[in-house]
């Protein structure tokens, strides 16, 4: 008889975790977390990505999605719970630091987010916009399973922090260690 291969239980690697939880630490993280609890966060409607009209897109091959305006990334934001054991980590391919980069949105700091990005994924905008997300870290977002509502859309708000910056400067920007936010 075959013997039956068990299922390999998927983990975050310990370094990513170590790190992981030192930013989950730090006081500007604890601050936001305590300025919206979480039962308010859970409350917060999933953010619909602005498209063109359809009579004016079927006329060339432009993209469809408008991006997020500054308001709506950060709504899409909040609904983040900043988990301490971030289980969309485990569904990025690369393993971006998710909760960080969409914290960065909230508050702001489109830059910071865009290093966040680069330092395990060299094309975080390509990747923003055709990464099949609902499969991978949207699929095991903490939100949707205590919600049965929506995850958050990492991919738009990736897009969002990309769309805010000169080109130039977002291209520029690789994860070297100097680089890398302390
Ligand atoms: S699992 Fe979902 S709610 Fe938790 S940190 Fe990741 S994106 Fe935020």
């Amino acid at each position: 008889m075959a013997e039956e291969k068990a299922e390999e239980k998927k983990e975050i690697p310990a370094e990513v975790k170590e790190k992981l939880k030192e930013r989950y630490g730090e006081a500007w993280r604890k601050e936001l977390r305590k300025s919206l609890p979480v039962k308010e966060r859970m409350k917060i409607a999933r953010q619909k990505m602005p498209e063109r009209e359809p009579e004016e897109r079927n006329k060339d091959f432009n993209e469809v999605n408008l991006g997020l305006e500054a308001e709506m990334a950060r709504r899409e934001a909040q609904r983040c719970l900043d988990c301490a054991n971030p289980q969309c980590v485990l569904g990025c391919p690369v393993g971006i630091d998710i909760p960080t980069f969409v914290k960065l949105v909230e508050i702001g700091d489109y830059a910071q987010s865009i290093r966040i990005m680069k330092e395990t994924n060299s094309l975080p905008s390509v990747c923003g916009r055709v990464c099949p997300q609902e499969i991978q870290c949207e699929e095991i977002c903490n939100l949707k399973k205590a919600t049965v509502s929506s995850q958050i859309m990492k991919g738009t708000e990736v897009r969002f922090s990309f769309q805010r910056l000169p080109r130039r400067q977002a291209t520029k920007w690789r994860s070297s260690a100097q680089d890398r936010p302390a």
